[in-house]
């Protein structure tokens, strides 16, 4: 039987991790998350419930801005400068995605490289990928990595395959595993992939980040391989309450038996990327208050 990467355990370490650290600073602040959510999209609105509740259980303040859907670009970039510009908000977060009228990427380059823990905008991007330590690096691959180190899983040397491109995942997924130390060998595929199950099958380590249930089948995947499924779909289920449940990218029930490590969903990746939130927005505040953190 493969081992089931408890993400919901890693990230409750992690949680605890900095709810220590913090403890022990005696600013005299907390570190501050500004959350900006636009419209009511029920997906949105959990998340950044669960991430202010997460916020609150560490010892981090959180604030929510909540913009109308016909909200314009400029009256958001001027909710986003003003946090820019207030000495007491550690880190900006503007929950995807953003109504289509919105450019999501102007929004995430408005927001202060120092308080952009989301590591969306391009500067923190540009640093990613001169591997500088100083990277905010985008929440959701930095707990895939983490949670692959805190695994046991070999990285070096092995073959790892992202399927996706996306700027939020893919992308600087594939920067992190191929930085010198961690030093995968990466390949990135994506909808005009040809050949996919059989680039898949080589993977030491495949990561699902497409948003589309059953991708990955029993045959894309090596025999003792760690898959990692990224993607949250929500498909009909007559037996729960809602009408729905969530799946991932992967079919967990055939691909399972055949894998050294696997991520379940939910309770894989999902909860690393809100820990990684966490741990983003100590660090931003670590850099805001070097007082307080070397105390
Ligand atoms: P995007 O839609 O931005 O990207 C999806 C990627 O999958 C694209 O690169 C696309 O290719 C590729 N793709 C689509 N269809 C196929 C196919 N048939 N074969 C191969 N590749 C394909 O999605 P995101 O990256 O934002 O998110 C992906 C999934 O991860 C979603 O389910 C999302 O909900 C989930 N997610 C989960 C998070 C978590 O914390 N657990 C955080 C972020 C996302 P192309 O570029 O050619 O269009």
């Amino acid at each position: 039987m493969p081992e089931i990467i408890d993400g919901n355990l890693i990230a409750k370490q992690i949680h605890a991790e900095l709810k220590a650290k913090l403890e022990k600073f005696g600013g005299k602040r907390k570190p501050c998350v500004a959350f900006i959510r636009v419209g009511e999209d029920p997906a949105s609105v959990s998340y950044v419930k669960k991430k202010a509740r997460v916020a609150q259980e560490i010892g981090i303040d959180s604030r929510l801005h909540l913009l109308p859907e016909s909200v314009s670009q400029g009256e958001l970039e001027n909710i986003i400068d003003t946090l820019n510009a207030d000495d007491c908000v550690d880190a900006i977060l503007i929950q995807a995605p953003l109504p289509k009228h919105l450019s999501e990427r102007e929004a995430f380059n408005r927001v202060r490289p120092d308080k952009d823990v989301d590591g969306f905008s391009c500067a923190n991007l540009g640093l990613l990928c001169q591997e500088d330590s100083s990277a905010f690096v985008a929440c959701t691959p930095a707990g895939i990595l983490e949670m692959i180190k805190r695994s046991g899983v070999e990285t070096s040397g092995k073959r790892a395959v992202i399927i996706g491109r996306s700027i939020i995942v893919g992308k600087p997924l594939a920067l992190l595993l191929s930085k010198r130390g961690v030093d995968a060998t990466v390949t990135v595929c994506h909808s005009k992939s040809e050949n996919l199950g059989q680039v898949c099958s080589q993977a030491d380590i495949l990561i699902a980040a497409v948003g589309r249930p059953a991708t990955v089948t029993a045959d894309m995947v090596k025999e003792g391989a760690c898959v990692i499924d990224v993607g949250i779909n929500r498909v009909p289920c007559a037996s729960t309450k809602t009408g729905y449940k969530l799946v991932g990218d992967v079919d967990f029930e055939q691909v399972a038996p055949k894998c050294g490590k696997i991520t379940p969903v939910p309770g894989g990746v999902g909860p690393m990327t809100v820990a990684m939130l966490m741990k983003n927005t100590v660090a931003a505040y670590e850099r805001h208050m070097p007082e307080s953190a070397s105390k």
